[in-house]
């Protein structure tokens, strides 16, 4: 039986929806059980709905491509700026210092340039990953957040756009054993219950060596002494901020 049947089908050029008559309901999957058809309207006549639904479904897709590409092509002529976290150790904190620093940036590339020649190494993008080491001032006094700017050191610009910028943002270590606000340090100084009571002059540790801290005969516990100057370097301004410590007897 099977045999001349499919000779049939094949002689009338086998339309999906014309063999349906022959077949049992749930032979083959019918193009509006599928999500995305049922999304077009639909033709009233059934013959051709397939040829339809395929002719929408790919207008769809070569919309969707066409301004998939457009929107890359515009986005990546630009330089992008590029935010990297950079951390802060106590001696730069202290003392400002020159770092260097390893980034991957994609830089234009040195083949096609702008051309984004297809069989480029670049793939026809214009830009190559490199690998670059780059010098940066950081000043004394770093505050958690703010941004160091590298001009030129982001993603190339193409087609005479100008290059991103890579923006550093500092991340300070904390001063060992004092609470920071702004260029002020706060900590603790602990006396001794007899020289507290007697007076005395006492070596205290601050974050840039030592030292002498004279207590006044009869100090007790929360008074607060101000170093002036042995904070950290102001950020940004002039001079240091001051340290305070609150007197704890023992
Ligand atoms: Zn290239």
């Amino acid at each position: 039986m099977a045999p001349p049947r499919r000779r049939r089908r094949s002689s009338r050029g086998a339309g999906r929806d014309d063999a349906g008559s022959d077949e049992p309901p749930t032979a083959e999957p019918r193009p509006q059980a599928e999500p995305d058809a049922a999304a077009e309207p639909r033709p009233a006549a059934t013959g051709h709905r397939t040829a339809e639904v395929e002719g929408g479904f790919f207008q769809r897709l070569k919309r969707r491509f066409v301004a998939d590409r457009a929107r890359v092509k515009v986005a990546s002529l630009a330089g992008e700026d590029v935010v990297l976290r950079l951390p802060v150790d106590a001696a730069t904190l202290l003392a400002g210092g020159s770092r260097k620093i390893a980034i991957t940036r994609a830089a234009a590339c040195p083949c096609c340039q702008d051309g984004g020649d297809p069989d480029c190494v670049c793939s026809g993008v214009g830009r190559v990953k490199v690998r670059e080491t780059v010098r940066v001032a950081v000043p004394a006094g770093a505050r958690s957040g703010a941004r160091l700017r590298l001009a030129g050191k982001g993603t190339a610009g193409l087609c005479g756009l100008p290059d991103g910028d890579l923006f550093l943002v500092l991340d300070p270590a904390p001063v060992e054993g004092f609470r920071r606000e702004g260029a002020d340090l706060f900590g603790v100084i602990d006396v001794d219950a007899r020289l507290a009571r007697a007076g005395g002059v006492l070596q205290v540790r601050v974050p840039r060596g030592t030292v002498r801290v004279t207590v006044p005969a009869g100090t007790k516990t929360g008074r607060r002494f101000r170093l002036r100057g042995q904070g950290l370097p102001v950020w940004g301004g002039q001079g240091n901020g001051d340290l305070f410590l609150d007197v704890e007897t023992c």
